[in-house]
């Protein structure tokens, strides 16, 4: 059989050349600046944002690049590679608004108006942005172009919220802003707290109660691993509704138990012997054991034993697969070919019903890992997955 391909992520000098090339051709001359925005994978802690709870994801070395420029008028250019096509928009600020633009330029655009709306004071700009963030993959493409701009925008008009954790925080709350109200995709502030709090190296334990954060060494190397990203491409199924439907039923279990949110449970027996319902005392349970397990799983790195997470990482499949039912065919293959070709630990990442896998892998079995994974799915009929191997990288700087 064939070994599978596996995707690597653009240097910041290649992407920023990129982004500058793309801005000479399309807006002219050259920008002030190039900044860059990772995508995230979250390592363990799924389902549980909603419920006030723990979460561990990394910043991705795929980044979005943007290169930009400040205007003295109230103009807004965006341009933006897409594989062959390049989009382009042209307006003003007043223009970017919740209900007058959608699609990528909301997603590009939309931080300026989140910005002013927390009172910042901005004037026009122009960028011009390329992404080696696979997009659509669970990967948070999204999170990244919006924290990009976000960066970008407060650098250019020295907003003072580049160089504090507490000035990330008021830019991940725009970032969110702008993809929640601008964008309309109602989603939590993980993605963009990943993409703009993390520290190289280190993997960040969010505590989505109050969206403190703390930095974990996550040393793969040192341990000569790896972790491998599968993106299954499952297509999209028919699973409006899925997601809303566990986020109530999550709500509907804390008002019957008496609870804040499900992160308050103590007595995990007890709350389950309390509700009637058997699927709703599923999902209660999934939650409550993948907070455990992320707070097991940051003990065993603190403490260095980072080639112990393997089976947490599988049991947090299993508990998402059996009771909190969001995998689907193709991830439980990638999962279950994964384990089997030697990997320490898989599971799904992401909401689930699609997008990627983990796998914790050796680093001399990384090849054999993917090849196995692509034979699998070739024997069930799946498209061609994609692989990344990933490291933790920085949250979005300015790289020129
Ligand atoms: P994910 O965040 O998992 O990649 P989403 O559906 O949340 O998937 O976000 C993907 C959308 O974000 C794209 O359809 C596009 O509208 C927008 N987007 C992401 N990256 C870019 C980019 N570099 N340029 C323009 N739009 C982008
Ligand atoms: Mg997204």
């Amino acid at each position: 059989h064939q070994s599978a391909t596996i995707g690597t992520a653009w240097s910041a000098e290649e992407g920023a050349a990129r982004a500058r090339r793309l801005f000479a051709e399309h807006i002219g001359g050259g920008p002030d600046g190039v900044w860059a925005a990772p995508g995230r994978v979250n390592i363990i802690g799924e389902h549980t944002d909603y419920n006030n709870g723990f979460c561990l994801p990394i910043a991705l070395p795929h980044r979005t690049y943007v290169a930009a420029r400040r205007r003295d008028d109230d103009k807004v250019v965006l341009v933006s590679q897409l594989d062959d096509s390049v989009l382009t928009w042209e307006g003003t600020l007043d223009e970017i608004a919740p209900g007058a633009v959608t699609g990528w330029k909301a997603y590009t655009g939309g931080v300026a108006w989140a910005l002013r709306q927390a009172g910042h004071d901005l004037g026009g700009f122009e960028a011009a942005l390329v992404t080696c963030v696979p997009l659509g993959a669970g990967l948070s493409s999204s999170a990244a172009v919006e924290c990009g701009v976000g960066l970008a925008l407060a650098d250019l008009y020295d907003l003072g919220l580049t160089d504090s954790d507490p000035g990330r925080t008021d830019l991940v709350n725009a970032a969110r802003a702008a993809e929640n109200e601008v964008a309309k995709a109602p989603t939590g502030g993980l993605d963009q707290t990943a993409s703009l709090r993390t520290i190289e190296g280190h993997a960040l334990l969010i505590d989505c109660d109050d969206w403190s954060v703390r930095q974990v060494p996550f040393n793969l190397h040192a341990a000569d691993l790896e972790l491998l990203v599968i993106d299954t491409r499952a297509p999209h199924r028919l699973v409006d509704g899925q997601y809303e439907s566990r986020r109530r039923a999550c709500e509907d279990a804390a008002r019957i138990l008496g609870v804040g949110s499900l992160r308050d449970i103590g007595d995990l027996g007890a709350a389950v012997a309390a509700l009637d319902d058997e699927e709703m005392a599923n999902r209660v349970r999934h939650v409550v054991t993948e907070n455990d397990r992320v707070t097991q799983f940051v003990k065993l790195l603190d403490t260095g034993r980072i080639r112990e997470v393997g089976a947490l990482m599988d049991a947090s499949h299993d508990s998402l697969r059996d009771d909190y039912e969001v995998t689907c065919p193709e991830l439980d293959t990638a999962v279950d070919a994964a384990r089997a070709a030697g990997a320490l630990g898989a599971r799904m990442t992401g909401g689930g019903f699609g997008g990627c896998a983990i796998a914790l892998v050796n680093r001399d079995s990384r090849n054999e890992v993917a090849t196995q994974v692509a034979n699998s799915f070739r024997n069930a009929g799946f498209v061609h997955p994609e692989f990344y191997v990933v490291t933790p990288g920085p949250a979005a700087l300015r790289v020129q």
